[in-house]
């Protein structure tokens, strides 16, 4: 084993702190990897305040990140895909059953049995997983990612994330060209929502509280932006949607973006408030509209995604953090004030 250095949370009120953690020695099909850098996702900060305790209680200390992109140190004997000195990365997943029907079907992320990167049992060394706010860390080649050698390394980071769980459900519901796409909520999924949605050649329209993300979001590839409070700009869309993505992750009313969507369309919820959302059956049964939810993506759609994001040099736009900022991170996350990701230089760690 070695030690690590990290940030954790010791309870749902505490702020983020320094701390060490073990991480295992490589077994044969291992990849040890040197984290350079990682994304702040919304995710880590529901998790680390127990906003999801109905769900995935929080197990104390949290240290969370799944958004890991670093260099190989070390592999096992047995690993093949990967050498020290490769770029590689981490999402959300770092282990499976291997066996069910949706592993076998490439979709890792719906296995009944899977080990997340944080806040899930450790089956090496006991207790949890402990995340990407560190660093180090080591995981199954089966779980490690390519990185495209053109993209930069900080904003590639999100991708394991962000990027995945927009490009998921636009691929799943086969979003194309001409087809009028709506993203809500212009932070970290949204962003990527919105440059995948314009990669694909959809007319893209962002639903975003905050006016002064307008010409931002025009800059990303939108091709509307409408400000979601304005009772009148919504209205004029009604009935005209193919397809909306929600990745708001606080409470708001989705019944104001279901009386949008056009006959036979779909509603995808990837945001994951911490309440539960009441919807009128009116909006969905006029127009048969579908209601669905989506959660990341498997590792082969994870390799394409970022093979995707290489061929159209697509990163996330980042604000570049040390990890002692980590608090005032989450709390301008809460306010909506992130322009598009943090990403943490894990270089910062050093200096504790
Ligand atoms: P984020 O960067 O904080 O962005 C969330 C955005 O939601 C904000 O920028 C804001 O956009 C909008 N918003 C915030 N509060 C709002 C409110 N009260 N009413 C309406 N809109 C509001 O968060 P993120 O990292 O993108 O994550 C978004 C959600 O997705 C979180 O709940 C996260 O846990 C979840 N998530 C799910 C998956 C999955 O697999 N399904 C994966 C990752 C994350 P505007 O300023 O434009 O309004
Ligand atoms: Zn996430």
């Amino acid at each position: 084993m070695s030690k690590a250095k990290a940030y954790s949370a010791a309870s749902a009120t505490s702020p983020l702190a320094f701390t060490t953690i073990e991480r295992r020695d490589p077994t044969d099909t291992d990849v040890a990897i040197e984290i350079l850098f990682c994304g702040v996702c919304h995710s880590d900060l529901h998790q680390v305040r127990n906003e999801w305790s109905g769900v995935m209680p929080t197990v104390y200390p949290c240290i969370p990140g799944h958004e890991i992109l670093g260099r190989v140190t070390k592999v096992g004997s047995a690993v093949t895909k990967f050498k020290a000195g490769d770029i590689a990365a981490v999402g959300c997943l770092v282990d499976s059953d291997g066996s069910c029907p949706a592993c076998k079907a490439g979709e890792e992320q719906f296995c009944p049995n899977p080990t997340l990167t944080y806040n899930f049992p450790d089956k090496h060394l006991g207790g949890v997983t402990y995340g990407g706010y560190s660093e180090s860390v080591v995981v199954d080649e089966r779980f490690v990612l390519r990185v495209p050698e053109n993209l930069d390394p900080a904003g590639a980071a999100p991708l394991l994330c962000a990027g995945i769980t927009t490009y998921s459900p636009l691929h799943h519901w086969g979003v194309t060209k001409g087809q009028k796409v709506g993203i809500v909520g212009l932070g970290g999924l949204g962003h990527m929502g919105v440059k995948f949605a314009h990669a694909l050649g959809a007319h893209t329209v962002v639903f975003t509280t905050s006016p002064n993300k307008v010409e931002d979001a025009k800059r990303l590839g939108a091709d509307e932006v409408v400000i979601s409070k304005d009772a009148k700009e919504m209205a004029k869309h009604a009935f005209s949607f193919d397809f909306i993505l929600d990745a708001v992750s606080a409470d708001h009313d989705i019944n104001a973006y279901l009386p949008l969507l056009g006959r036979d369309s779909h509603m995808v919820l990837v945001g994951a408030p911490e309440k539960p959302m009441a919807i009128s059956s009116f909006n969905l049964i006029l127009g048969r509209k579908s209601l669905s939810g989506s959660m990341i993506g498997g590792i082969k759609e994870t390799q394409e995604m970022l093979d995707f994001c290489g061929e159209h040099n697509i990163t996330s736009d980042v604000e570049v953090i040390p990890i002692q900022k980590i608090n005032e991170a989450y709390e301008r996350l809460i306010k909506s004030d992130v322009k598009y990701r943090f990403s943490i230089d894990m270089a910062s760690l050093k200096s504790e």
